[in-house]
């Protein structure tokens, strides 16, 4: 018995092939990846040109899957100087409604509320006000509805703004979304572990788990059962990998979340690899 092998296929649930700094190379990264034994790639986009990005991904690799949608950092190309840009955002959610029939679009992603504010952004005079955030809610409600016309899955990103996120699932929430619906990059917050929990969503873990205390001490709390592995690549590179090179990350370095949840919970590799791979087959119906 060889104890080095991990025979089941890693799936890294939420990856950006799509952005810059791996597209070019997607042909060497995703040969990386395959070697450390993750088969399976789920890309997401961010706004209507990455969601297209992904698509064509899928076209040209097997085993890789794109989600389509407007991520809510970039609702802010319909906030206006002070006025919401209703027919911009209307005609953009329009294009992504119709990359929904493709066959390889397993979710609508990434989506939700975001309320950070981020230095480093294309925006100019870049601020998070209440009318951004209304804006991004009717966003995320929209494509919720998208998500569920077209029988796809939903991966939601949160950036403090908890309370928001939830009261817009909540409002809109269907049993055909539990199951197929996960908090990627989830933050170690007790309110959206409980909804998860009620509401039967995943929860993503990345690499800032290598890092973080409180990321560790919080997926200790959540059962084997409700999480996913993803790499939010090119962002968050795990320990030990971002020592050398902190960007960008790639799917490769799965494998060092997956040793780390393992830690945590004090289990082999091999079986972390087996029950989250089984998670994000029934997420995204793979
Ligand atoms: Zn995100
Ligand atoms: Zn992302």
């Amino acid at each position: 018995m060889s104890s080095n092998r991990i025979p089941d296929t890693l799936v890294d649930t939420h990856c950006h092939l799509n952005f810059e700094a791996l597209y070019d190379d997607a042909d060497a990264v995703i040969q990386r990846a395959r070697k450390k034994g993750v088969g399976i790639i789920v890309v997401p986009g961010s706004d209507v040109a990455t969601s297209k990005k992904a698509i064509e991904l899928t076209t040209r690799y097997e085993d890789i899957y794109a989600a389509v949608g407007i991520h809510p950092h970039h609702i802010y190309e319909y906030h206006g100087s002070d006025k919401p840009l209703d027919e911009q955002l209307e005609h953009d959610l329009a294009l992504i409604e119709e990359l929904l029939s493709n066959a390889r679009v397993v979710a609508v992603g990434e989506v939700g509320i975001d309320r950070y504010y981020y230095r480093d952004t294309k925006y100019a005079k870049y601020m998070v006000d209440e009318t951004f955030v209304e804006l991004q809610k009717k966003a995320l409600g929209k494509q919720m509805g998208f998500a569920l016309t077209y029988g796809k899955s939903l991966i939601l990103h949160n950036r403090l703004a908890v309370d928001d996120i939830i009261s817009v699932l909540t409002d809109q929430w269907d049993e055909k979304l539990s199951s197929k619906t996960v908090f990627h990059c989830c933050e170690a917050d007790e309110t959206l572990l409980a909804f998860a929990t009620a509401k039967q969503i995943y929860l993503g873990v990345d690499g800032d788990s290598t890092w973080s205390k409180k990321k560790q001490r919080f997926i200790k709390q959540v059962p084997l059962e409700r999480l996913v592995l993803e790499t939010d690549s090119p962002y968050l590179t795990p320990e030990p990998a971002r020592e050398t090179q902190k960007f960008p990350n790639e799917p490769a370095h799965l494998v060092y979340v997956r040793d780390m949840v393992a830690q945590i919970k004090g289990l082999r590799p091999e079986e972390v690899a087996k029950q989250t791979s089984e998670n994000a087959r029934t997420l995204f119906t793979i």
